[in-house]
């Protein structure tokens, strides 16, 4: 599988992807949360932008679409249940519905929660995922629109996919989750380990996503959770934690 995968790093601390599929060319911008960096990056690579992915509404993640759009002539797929927030979409997707990227396929996950609509997109023969804000490197997304319970059924069903699976988010929270996780798993080696390569990676100014599946069943303690209960508890205490 020949997917290339860009990272745009734009605002404070959003990742945009633009993903490429060389065979068709054919290029979509996952999360576009502005344009100019974006369409300036495709530019600077020769790839011809052809679709947006919108895995939710919030506009750090839709904000570029209108202007894409203008420029490239793109067609936008977001949340079916959010069309309504997000005005530009032209494909509304649901939970088992498929998008093509040439000759890629992605298959469309619900993970409603921080959003009531959020949309993950799995491609699985590329063994990569777009979680949006619904899972990070050792976290997941804020419960704005959702509860708990589906926050945790939205962990369980990620964890299922192959360890080896990719997993791009939208926003490089890595040490603020890490901080957190220390505290909520303090003989949790694993979580030890990685910390300290995820210090000396910010240090120097690098970024820490994408991660995989496997990574976050070891060190993820929203993933972790064993229970709707124990997500609740410690996505509470991690709203509060500093
Ligand atoms: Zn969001
Ligand atoms: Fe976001």
């Amino acid at each position: 599988m020949t997917l290339e995968i860009a990272r745009i790093p734009v605002l404070s601390d959003n990742y945009v992807w633009l993903v490429h599929e060389p065979v068709s060319g054919e290029t979509a911008v996952v999360d576009p949360a502005v344009a100019e960096p974006v369409l300036a990056e495709a530019e600077k690579r020769g790839w011809a932008i052809t679709q947006i992915w919108n895995t939710h509404w919030h506009p750090d993640h839709t904000g570029g679409n209108a202007d894409i759009q203008a420029a490239t002539g793109c067609q936008i797929t977001g949340p079916a249940a959010e069309a309504e927030r997000i005005p530009t979409l032209d494909r509304k997707v649901a939970g088992g519905d498929t998008v093509t990227l040439g000759t890629v396929r992605a298959e469309i996950i619900d993970v409603p929660a921080h959003t009531a609509g959020h949309i993950a997109f799995h491609l699985p023969n590329a063994k990569v995922i777009f979680v949006g804000d619904t899972l990070f490197a050792m976290g997941c997304g804020r419960l704005f629109e959702g509860t708990a319970e589906q926050m945790f059924a939205n962990m369980q069903k990620l964890a299922k996919l192959p360890a080896d699976t990719c997993v791009y988010c939208a926003h490089e929270y890595t040490l603020s989750n890490g901080r957190y996780a220390l505290a909520a798993e303090p003989d949790n080696a694993a979580i030890a380990a990685r910390m300290a390569h995820v210090e000396a990676a910010r240090a120097r100014g690098e970024p820490t996503v994408p991660t995989t599946i496997g990574e976050e069943q070891e060190t993820n303690p929203f993933m972790r959770a064993k229970s709707a209960a124990e997500l609740a508890e410690r996505r509470a205490a991690k709203d509060n934690f500093r």
